[in-house]
């Protein structure tokens, strides 16, 4: 036994490498569904102002109060349901499955899904499963859903709502029979509710195993690390006990609860974001060779012609546009990039140098 991390580290992190995020440097950043948004002068100043009066010197809200109070208001959360803040929602993901996990147990999601799910079930030492989609469209394979939860008996079923990397909404009325038919929690995650003109809050009620997550990231707001898990209150008490101390730090919050107060400012960038959405898949879909899927989120998935991916990513990039290459990933996701949407100039330089690209 040598004193060294191959002796100590657990073998299962060992294999892991770090969810690596590229520089950007001076690119234009197309690769991580941003909102490109900055606020107008007149706001960041009385956001400024706002930040004067926070005490640095003290530890900040345990609970979070006023930032509870304040997105329930936003998002409109009925009183009955209890809210969890997380330092991002991944957070949440990874309090929620510290709390469910046991050996033996397994956590489960459609797949291609938001990477951080399998990754975390890999820190708590569970086991993924995932359940491919259906290939042309990306729909729940409903039928292999079924096999494998009566099967794995899932602690936790992650559903992205829309989903990540896809971009599309899955059936609501699937969702509920899941919910139905899983053993453990369904986590519904509507990471891109800004974009989706669609939720699933209202089903909370339906069900004793439902959660719903959700972040200010892709409102505007992704500096700040803020996410929340909305539930039942007997669920969220147990998940708060996991919770380390003033996990959200004094400048998150003041600046959430202002954020907040000015949400029609971050509504109206969502809608400019939705309507670029359609030009560019519009453009997008009129370029030969590219297959391109319809999207509810603020990114949108195209696949390459066979074997051209990687170059296609790499000229881009070279040609000052940062995009998302899941190539890599292979299955369905192989010769596939991820494009986010940007601003009007940005995703004419996207268009034009893609263009060139193919
Ligand atoms: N859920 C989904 C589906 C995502 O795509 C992301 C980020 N890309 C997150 C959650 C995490 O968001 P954050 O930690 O910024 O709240």
């Amino acid at each position: 036994m040598t004193k060294s991390p191959t002796t100590w580290v657990r073998p299962e992190i060992r294999a892991l490498s770090a969810y690596h995020v590229p520089d950007p440097g001076a690119l234009i950043k197309l690769d991580a569904m941003e909102n490109p948004y900055g606020w107008p002068p007149q706001l960041v100043q009385s956001w400024l102002e706002t930040l004067r009066t926070v005490p640095l010197n003290r530890y900040p809200d345990p609970g979070g109060r006023a930032v509870q109070d304040a997105l329930r208001g936003a998002m409109a959360i009925p009183a009955e349901y209890g809210i969890l803040l997380g330092n991002g929602s991944d957070e949440l993901i990874q309090m929620i499955l510290m709390a469910v996990a046991q050996p033996g147990r397994t956590v489960m999601a459609p797949e291609p899904a938001f990477v951080m799910y399998r990754m975390i079930t890999g820190f708590v030492g569970m086991e993924y499963i995932g359940v491919p989609l259906n290939s042309a469209d990306f729909s729940l394979d409903m039928p292999a859903l079924r096999v494998a939860i009566a099967k794995h008996q899932p602690a936790v079923l992650f559903l992205a709502y829309p989903n990540n990397p896809t971009g599309n909404l899955f059936d609501a009325e699937q969702i509920r029979e899941l919910a139905r038919i899983t053993p453990g929690l369904v986590v519904v995650d509507e990471a891109y509710l800004p974009f989706a003109e669609a939720d699933m809050l209202g089903a909370l009620a339906e069900f004793d195993n439902l959660l719903i997550l959700r972040t200010v990231s892709k409102l505007g707001l992704a500096g700040l690390r803020l996410g929340l898990l909305i539930g039942a209150r007997a669920w969220i008490n147990e998940f708060d006990k996991l919770r380390l101390p003033y996990n959200i730090n004094v400048l998150t919050q003041a600046s959430t609860v202002f954020a907040m107060r000015h949400k029609a400012v971050l509504d109206e960038q969502a809608a400019h974001i939705r309507a670029e959405r359609t030009r560019v898949y519009d453009a997008l879909r009129a370029m030969s060779g590219l297959t391109v899927w319809p999207s509810r989120a603020n990114f949108i998935l195209l696949r390459t012609p066979a074997g051209r991916a990687d170059a296609i990513f790499t000229a881009l990039q070279q040609s000052g546009v940062l995009i998302k290459n899941l190539h890599g990933a292979g299955g369905v996701l192989s010769d596939c990039l991820r494009v986010t949407v940007g601003m009007p100039e940005e995703n004419d330089a996207l268009l034009a140098r893609l263009y060139a690209a193919l």
